[in-house]
């Protein structure tokens, strides 16, 4: 049978999560009219510094998206035409797009299929004279095996970037995302863990430096008005977004705590299941679940079937990057990123889910196999 509208699972519902803080969000919005501070001012300012103390890094500059966020990182740190950068071609365009927009060339190089983060292993064999730095993208809400990336980094004497859009509040040794590299960039994009009411972003680091170019590169490479020091764009944050993010700051690991119940629950509904494969959380991670990601070989007609029993999936990402127009020329090795392009599907995990939506979900995904067995 299908169900109604009103069973319907989503994988987002961001009606429901404004109506839970309608109070707070509408007050702050009111105040940021009240004072005019549309662009940049308190509110921004605020929030930078509520997250860079919930973060534990010593400076945050807050930017228009996550996008602007990593090309401003580039930027930061003079990368430019004829450097190359290596960056993980399983993750969202974004990436290495950003890589592409600053002038240099993005090397692509493959994944793991148990945390779908960078392959380290992968990336020493790519490395040339040319190489700049590495962005490693800490992918649905897990960190990269970090330590090991460090050690590289340090070793070729390489920029670590690290692309924390989707890893908002999770943790390698109780230390959070966005800590780990020379800087971090993060998107507050409505779907993410921390999301705006609209497009917003950060920046995160611990050196002074950086941290001050950061701040005129988002301001047209400028500290003082129309004295342009360097060339920079407008990354600028609204007030509105600075508002929000200050209010919805207050929930993360709440609303962390409530993504990785739902994950033990897929967990412990699923693992039995021995046509699909689970995420796996590696030993003194903090994974916030960003998405939920299983992979497995029938993964188109399952989608279709939640579908049509009105269950929300998506697949993140059905391409790498490496096989996307602006780069298919590029001779790329990356394998298993193509098989794993082709078996991820995740499940709605958000916080508006309850368990009986789970426990739906997974009914329904056993449904799928033992119609498959008759
Ligand atoms: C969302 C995302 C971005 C881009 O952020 P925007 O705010 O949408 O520009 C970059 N990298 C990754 C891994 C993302 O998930």
């Amino acid at each position: 049978m299908i169900g109604t509208l009103d069973s319907m699972v989503k994988m987002y519902d961001f009606k429901s999560e404004y109506l839970t803080l309608k109070n707070e969000i509408d007050g702050k919005l009111n105040d940021v009219l009240n004072d005019s501070a549309f662009s940049s001012g308190k509110y921004v300012e605020a929030f930078e510094k509520d997250f860079s103390n919930y973060s534990g890094s010593n400076y945050c500059v807050a930017v228009n998206n996550g996008t602007s966020a990593l090309q401003a990182a580039l930027m930061a740190l003079d990368i430019s035409f004829g450097d190359e950068v290596i960056v993980p071609t399983f993750s969202f365009f974004a990436t290495s797009e950003a890589v592409s927009l600053v002038g240099a060339q993005p090397v692509f190089v493959d994944s793991n299929e148990n945390d779908f983060n960078i392959n380290v292993d992968d990336i020493e064999k790519n490395l040339t004279k040319k190489t700049k730095a590495i962005i490693c993208v800490h992918l649905f809400g897990q960190i990269c095996e970090i330590d090991k990336l460090i050690q590289i980094s340090k070793a070729h004497n390489l920029y670590l970037i690290e692309d924390s859009a989707q890893s908002h509040g999770a943790e390698f040794n109780n230390k959070k995302s966005g800590t780990f590299g020379d800087v971090a960039c993060f998107s507050f994009y409505p779907t993410k863990n921390l999301g705006s009411y609209g497009e917003g972003g950060a920046l995160l680091t611990d050196n002074k430096k950086v941290f001050t170019k950061l701040c005129m590169i988002r301001n047209h490479g400028s500290n003082k008005q129309y004295q342009h020091e360097i060339i920079g764009n407008n990354f600028r944050m609204t007030g509105f977004q600075g508002g929000i993010l200050s209010v919805k700051l207050n929930y993360l690991d709440k609303w962390n705590s409530l993504r990785i119940e739902h994950a033990k629950l897929y967990h412990q509904l699923l693992e039995n299941i021995d046509e699909i494969i689970l995420p796996s959380t590696k030993k003194n991670f903090k994974h916030v679940f960003h998405q939920y990601t299983i992979r497995l070989k029938k993964r188109g007609e399952l989608k279709e079937y939640l579908s049509i029993n009105n269950i929300d999936s998506a697949i993140y990402y059905p391409k790498p990057c490496h096989l996307q127009k602006p780069y298919a020329s590029q001779k790329v090795n990356c394998l298993k990123s193509e098989e794993l392009s082709k078996e991820v599907l995740s499940l709605p995990i958000s916080t508006h889910i309850v368990e009986d939506d789970i426990i739906n979900v997974c009914d329904k995904i056993k449904n799928f196999f033992h119609r498959g067995k008759t």
